[in-house]
């Protein structure tokens, strides 16, 4: 069955069937083209380019578009489900993927009509994109930044330092966030689509513990020059994008594309376990209580992931249908990436202690644990989640864009 003969089954959306469907056909690229590759992603840096193609071609980049901007046109229990699929197979496609079909979604919300025909209808041939918006000077504090854009006739000029951009000189277009040209404060932020390809952008290498193809590395954008027609929404209404245009999407696919890596260390740790036989007692490791604990243990943590996922993708849904502001779930959806992001370490760690020396060795066990600290770090990390999460519960404001040593 193809992602088009779906809409057969459509009559009842929300069917088993109907998302068994989806699963099994994500399914069948990350196991046949993605995961083949991952080993090798990891141990050279690649960037991950085949893999998202492949992805591309079926349709998956443009999961969430409107088929008359050539998209799938699925919702997004399919894009949390193709998220999840892709983290169980490669760690940093899975990143690369969600803040492709992240920045995606923003442009498709946001954008114009001729942002559409121009960013949106053409991604089907192969454009990548992603977010820009972390700044060294704020550090994790991802939605408040210190650049801003100058406005001169038809052109803005972007200047600033990221600290960090996943696809970072891979990216076709970014999605880049800045103060608007002469705010008064934090606030007032607007979005660009930047084109990759435009003179003053400089990405730097990214060579980290883990997920190594995912290439998030600092850019510089050096005076780049940007057509009014590429300001995303109005001057001044980042904020509102931000809350609503990019962090509901983006949080929906981070949580579950570190619930795919815990799974992936599940599956993988459970074969070993079964194949590994101590022959002084013909003990299998599976045979060890101590061990089928530490498997229990993942396996529940993981379970009561999938429920909530389903839930918040649902909602997602259902705001959008409605027309109404997906940010109210910001909350929900970081809990959702905090819990994710820490099953994802418990699986891998866990991992590692049940597969003994063999899998402290080179591996896919080695590479899923060094993958699974990025969940912890990247925005909101969970340290900062947590204070949301705990503030909310006391009465207090979350205070994003306090006025700082300004
Ligand atoms: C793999 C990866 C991919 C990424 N991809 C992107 C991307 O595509 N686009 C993008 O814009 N950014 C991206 N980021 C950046 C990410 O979202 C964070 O901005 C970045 O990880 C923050 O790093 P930092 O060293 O500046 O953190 P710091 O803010 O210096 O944090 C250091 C420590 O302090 C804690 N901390 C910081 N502030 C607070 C606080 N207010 N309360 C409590 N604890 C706090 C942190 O939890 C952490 O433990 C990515 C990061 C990683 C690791």
């Amino acid at each position: 069955m193809s992602i088009n003969t779906l809409d057969s089954i459509r009559y009842n959306k929300q069917s088993k069937a109907y998302y068994d469907e989806i699963r099994s056909q994500i399914r069948k690229i990350a196991e046949e083209v993605i995961r083949p590759n991952a080993e090798r992603i990891d141990e050279e840096g690649d960037f991950p380019r085949e893999n998202l193609q492949a992805l591309i071609r079926e349709g998956w980049g443009n999961v969430l578009v409107p088929k008359k901007y050539n998209g799938l046109g699925l919702d997004h229990v399919a894009f949390a489900i193709a998220a999840e699929e892709i983290g169980k197979a490669c760690a940093s496609t899975a990143l690369v993927y969600v803040m492709h079909v992240g920045a995606i979604q923003t442009i498709t919300l946001y954008g114009n009509e001729d942002q559409l025909e121009r960013w949106i209808k053409p991604i089907d041939k192969g454009l990548v994109g992603t977010y820009s918006t972390s700044e060294k000077a704020s550090g994790g504090h991802w939605w408040y930044n210190f650049s801003e854009a100058k406005r001169e006739g038809d052109y803005y000029f972007l200047n600033a330092e990221k600290s960090f951009t996943t696809s970072a000189g891979q990216a076709d277009f970014y999605v880049f966030q800045t103060r608007s040209p002469g705010a008064e404060d934090a606030t007032d932020i607007s979005f660009f689509i930047v084109d990759g390809k435009s003179p003053g952008i400089e990405a730097k290498p990214w060579e980290a513990l883990g997920v190594r193809g995912n290439h998030s590395g600092p850019i510089i954008y050096d005076n780049v020059q940007v057509h009014k027609r590429d300001l995303l929404g109005f001057e001044g209404q980042g904020k509102d994008l931000l809350l609503h245009g990019v962090s509901p999407i983006y949080l929906i696919g981070l949580g579950s594309a570190w619930l795919g890596v815990a799974q992936n260390a599940l599956h993988t740790v459970i074969d070993y376990a079964n194949r590994t036989i101590h022959q002084d007692f013909n003990h299998r490791l599976g045979d060890y209580q101590v061990i089928r604990q530490q498997l229990a243990e993942v396996k529940i943590l993981i379970e009561s992931l999938k429920p909530w996922q389903r839930e918040l993708a649902e909602q997602l849904d259902i705001l959008q249908d409605e027309g109404k502001e997906q940010g109210v779930l910001n909350l929900s959806l970081t809990e959702y990436k905090v819990h994710a992001s820490e099953v994802a370490n418990r699986a891998t760690k866990n991992a590692l202690d049940i597969s003994g020396g063999y899998g402290y060795k080179k591996g896919t066990i080695e590479r899923l644990f060094r993958d699974a600290r990025a969940g912890i770090a990247m925005g909101p990390s969970n340290n900062i989640a947590r204070e949301w999460v705990g503030k909310d519960l006391v009465g207090l404001p979350l205070e994003l864009w306090i006025k700082g040593g300004e």
